[in-house]
């Protein structure tokens, strides 16, 4: 064994030690640091010949590079739609390195029970049924991925081809009809060989929503000749507006399509009595997507497939030989994802499960949503600025009050996240360049929503 190695080994504790006192520093100082940082990286270094230890890169890592790192795990850090780690998953998340199991369907490990059972809490908690089934993947976009995959597949099945045998070509042009999908269907899309092009906007309602317009939905529905697919969304970046979900599965009674909802963040509604109506009809669709390193407050990277049609999943992403023939009973996650060789990222959730249940996950949403208010009604009531849009959940979406070009918008951007207080992302709503404040992590304080609306204030 390497020298620098076998000394590691004969004094890994110690070294587990001084990590833990780094990340205990870290996270006890995530409230003050800088929110973000835009200054320029270093200069990157030679490849080490022999190499420093561990120790030796503990140091190094926290003098060149960890003065760099954001606070995006921190409580005002509104950029995007960003959650933070809650106390147990790290732990979760430590452990899953420490064990180091293969999410594949390990051999001789419990490892993948493990996963059947969080994915189970999670179906619950989203308001599923047992049809559903699922699997962890790495975010969203996989999930969506996933999700269209198994659409095109069934696509397939109502045209009598197998995609997953003889291709995409053999479907002929698909389409995807969608009122504001988020720019990861594009992507899925093209992963797939389906095609972003492929993607055929559908009218929103009227009068500042990003909904899509059931009637017209059904108008384009009716004037397509084979079956399609839907993708309804559930809480839309700029603004949270959802999708009648229970309108649109009804649609299925006169068209033929298969419908995926996009439930990235907006699944977690269904945690609060308030706000559950959103998703009604949720369980209806035929794939489903929820992040879980946005709102369930899990470190990267995390999300949720679910589908109805494990069938339709083992056929597309089984990995077994030709002659051992398709996985029968409960079939491994090597399966059902496109990875082989997967690492065990339900432990983090099942830690934050176990530690916080139904209830304290149903706290930190009911939490942010209180604060998005909080803020949206402080910046109605600001000079120079105006709600591009109502706040219907946890983003709070603005913009000048005069004049609010692009130029300008950045700019109070820019203003807000120098200040290192604060950090928030522009967007176009509607034709109108604005801001989002997107709240989702644990940590997030009324306290702190003094402390952004007075950042905004400043920059403005
Ligand atoms: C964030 C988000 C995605 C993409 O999620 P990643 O985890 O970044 O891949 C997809 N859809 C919606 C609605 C989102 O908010």
């Amino acid at each position: 064994m390497h020298r620098t190695l076998a000394d590691d080994l004969s004094r890994l504790p110690a070294l587990l030690q001084s990590a833990r006192d780094l990340a205990a520093r870290e996270l006890a100082g995530l409230s003050e640091r800088p929110v973000v940082h835009l200054d320029e990286a270093p200069d990157h270094e030679a490849l080490p010949a022999g190499g420093v230890g561990a120790e030796g890169a503990l140091a190094r890592f926290g003098e060149r590079w960890a003065p760099g790192f954001s606070g995006s795990a921190g409580p005002r850090y509104l950029g995007f739609v960003t959650g933070g780690a809650t106390p147990a998953s790290v732990a979760g998340d430590w452990l899953t390195s420490a064990y180091d199991q293969n999410g594949s369907g390990a051999v001789g490990s419990w490892a993948t029970a493990l996963e059947r059972e969080t994915v189970g809490w999670l179906r619950e908690l989203f308001g599923l049924g047992e049809a559903h089934s699922g699997a962890f993947v790495t975010g969203a976009t996989a999930s969506n991925t996933v999700g269209l995959a198994l659409a095109r597949e069934w696509l397939g099945e109502r045209l009598g081809v197998s995609v997953s045998r003889d291709g995409t070509a053999a479907l002929g042009p698909v389409h995807v009809l969608s009122g504001s999908p988020h720019s990861s269907i594009g992507k899925a899309l093209s992963v797939l060989g389906i095609g972003r092009d492929r993607l055929r906007p559908v009218p929103v309602l009227p009068g500042n929503r990003e909904a899509v317009d059931v009637a017209a939905l059904d108008t384009a529905l009716s004037a397509l000749e084979g079956p399609a697919i839907v993708v309804a969304n559930a809480g839309t970046v700029n603004t949270v507006d959802f999708d009648d979900l229970r309108a649109v599965a009804a649609l299925r009674e006169r068209h033929d399509f298969w419908l995926h909802v996009d439930a990235a963040f907006g699944g977690f509604a269904a945690l609060s009595p308030s706000y559950a109506g959103l998703v009604d009809g949720l369980d209806a669709a035929d794939s489903v997507c929820v992040d879980l390193h946005k709102w369930l407050n899990v470190p990267y990277d995390a999300a949720v497939q679910f589908t109805r049609r494990r069938d339709l999943q083992v056929a597309v992403f089984h990995n077994a030989s030709p002659y051992l023939g398709l996985p029968v009973g409960e079939p491994d996650f090597v399966h059902l994802t496109p990875e082989n060789s997967r690492r065990l990222r339900a432990l983090p959730a099942w830690f934050s499960l176990m530690a916080y249940g139904r209830d304290g996950h149903r706290e930190i949403v009911e939490r942010n949503v209180a604060l998005a208010r909080e803020l949206g009604e402080r910046i109605a009531a600001t000079d120079g600025l105006r709600l591009l849009a109502p706040v219907r959940l946890n983003v709070v979406c603005f913009t000048l009050a005069d004049d609010p070009t692009q130029e300008r918008v950045d700019a109070l951007a820019r203003a807000v996240a120098a200040g290192g207080e604060a950090f928030l992302t522009s967007t176009v709503y509607d034709g109108t360049p604005g801001l989002r404040a997107a709240f989702s992590n644990w940590r997030t304080s009324a306290d702190d929503v003094d402390r952004i609306s007075g950042a905004v204030a400043r920059a403005l």
